[in-house]
């Protein structure tokens, strides 16, 4: 359900532009509408499929979507274009973003899209959240965590925080103004999270939480982290356990150490967090003590989901850059694309992108109906990933030797596709997950 905050008055405007070669109308834009409804519509309007439409980044393509998603579409293209593409190489430097993009992307709607209104959100559902995931893999700036904070953090406290959590943290959290982190990984403890030993223990109501965190998405800029510990240490299983809490940046004894120097993701600011003997108040604790392992459990389809909505959105970027590079660059007096090797590549990478998208879009529509399963969100997250690292690798290739240098926009591409597989749990971890569900728990 999209709502008023997407049609901010300067954007309405925009139901004047030229999409895909047609004026849209500038009938009233409807504020509410039954989806159901919506997508018997869009069926029966007959959008192109990414395979037919004339490139795979057209807007008004896709029967999951319709045109108030377009509309949406356009708008959080622009953003990225004129809000994040002009800082990024700055920020690659900086190896993070500015808190001012964060409270920009706030000010349009774009975080917490899928959070409902009652609770401090915009109001959206996954569609319109995954037009932002998409758009952001389109620009290929993978700086702003925007994805990580809206739809991996947020819904963790939304649906296991306090009424007083909900309220304390989610209206800054959709307005930019509180950045989240989720804090799982140890040094010792990344695949096999019930290896965590950060800990808490009970002093009074307060909890007293020591430990450290590596490889922390948004970690350097946060301001809440959702941290996962150990509250049990004698359960009849780790998983039995573990709690997750709440902690605010400024909180004495809570340090974040160095931004990490990684090969990819270089204006991501993934860092390090130290946790000395932090006094942690009794309503720091999100959900009920020793049950943050289910909790973590039941959040992750949503997590692999994106990541692989991303991959393949990035796949499509990368598709669309080496078409038209090959389309100019020259060799032996004729174009790259003139070559019929080259041209059977870009038929084989085409092909493998639009089957990507078509399970992508499906698993979209499922999780929408929350029908989403952990092997089938396992599926996608290990597929598109390893698909994104296959038509990189390609891609760059086709690219010559500028492939490999910085200014052109495919090494980016290369280098940030590196870690798809490795994060969100691992390509070989997911195949754990998914030969589970074939032949049952081992
Ligand atoms: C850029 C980046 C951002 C990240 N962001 C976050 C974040 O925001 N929050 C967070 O908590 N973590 C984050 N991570 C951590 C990430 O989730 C872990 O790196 C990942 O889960 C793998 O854990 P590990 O690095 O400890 O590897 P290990 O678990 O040590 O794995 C090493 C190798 O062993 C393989 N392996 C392990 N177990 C099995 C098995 N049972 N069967 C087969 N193979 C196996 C792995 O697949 C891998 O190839 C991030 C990591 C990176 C690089």
């Amino acid at each position: 359900m999209l709502t008023r905050r997407f049609m901010k008055p300067h954007l309405l405007g925009l139901r004047n532009v030229l999409l895909r070669g047609q004026l849209l109308s500038a009938a009233p834009v409807r504020l509410q509408y039954d989806r159901s409804q919506q997508f018997k519509q869009s069926v029966l309007s007959v959008r192109p499929e990414t395979s037919s439409a004339k490139t795979l980044m057209d807007i008004g393509t896709r029967r999951i979507f319709n045109e108030d998603y377009d509309l949406f579409r356009q708008n959080v293209r622009r953003f990225f274009q004129e809000e994040v593409v002009p800082h990024h190489k700055e920020w690659e430097k900086a190896g993070q973003v500015s808190r001012e993009v964060w409270e920009k992307a706030g000010e349009q709607g774009l975080l917490g899209v899928m959070i409902p209104e009652e609770h401090g959100g915009v109001g959206g559902d996954l569609f319109s959240a995954a037009v932002v995931w998409e758009e952001q893999m389109y620009c290929n700036c993978s700086g702003p965590g925007f994805a990580l904070h809206s739809d991996i953090v947020m819904p963790y406290i939304v649906n296991y925080g306090s009424k007083e959590q909900i309220e304390r943290f989610i209206p800054k959290m959709t307005a930019g103004k509180c950045i989240g982190a989720i804090a799982m990984t140890e040094p010792g403890a990344g695949s096999d999270l019930q290896g965590v030993r950060t800990y808490a223990k009970r002093d009074g109501s307060d909890w007293i939480l020591s430990g450290n965190k590596v490889f922390i998405t948004n970690g350097w800029l946060s301001d809440l982290v959702v941290v996962v510990t150990v509250t049990n240490r004698e359960a009849k299983t780790a998983a039995h356990g573990i709690s997750l809490f709440l902690v605010e940046d400024g909180m004495k004894g809570f340090q974040k150490g160095r931004k990490l120097e990684k090969i990819g993701l270089k204006a991501q600011d993934t860092a390090e967090l130290f946790f000395e003997d932090v006094r942690l108040p009794a309503d720091a604790l999100l959900g009920e003590v020793n049950k943050g392992f289910y909790y973590l459990m039941n959040e992750l389809a949503q997590e692999r989901l994106l990541i692989a909505d991303m991959a393949i959105a990035s796949c499509e970027f990368m598709f669309e850059e080496t078409r038209n590079y090959v389309l100019q660059r020259k060799v032996f007096g004729k174009t790259v694309a003139h070559l019929q090797t080259v041209q059977h590549k870009l038929a084989e990478l085409k092909t493998d992108i639009c089957v990507g998208r078509a399970f992508l879009d499906n698993c979209l529509q499922v999780h929408a109906e929350k029908r989403l399963d952990h092997a089938t969100a396992s599926m996608a997250k290990f597929w598109a990933t390893d698909l994104q690292n296959k038509v990189a690798t390609q891609c760059l290739q086709l690219h010559g030797g500028w492939g490999y240098m910085w200014e052109y926009p495919i090494a980016k591409a290369f280098v940030d596709s590196r870690v798809q597989p490795i994060y969100g749990g691992t390509n070989e971890i997911m195949k754990e997950l998914i030969a589970r569900s074939i032949v049952g728990q081992k």
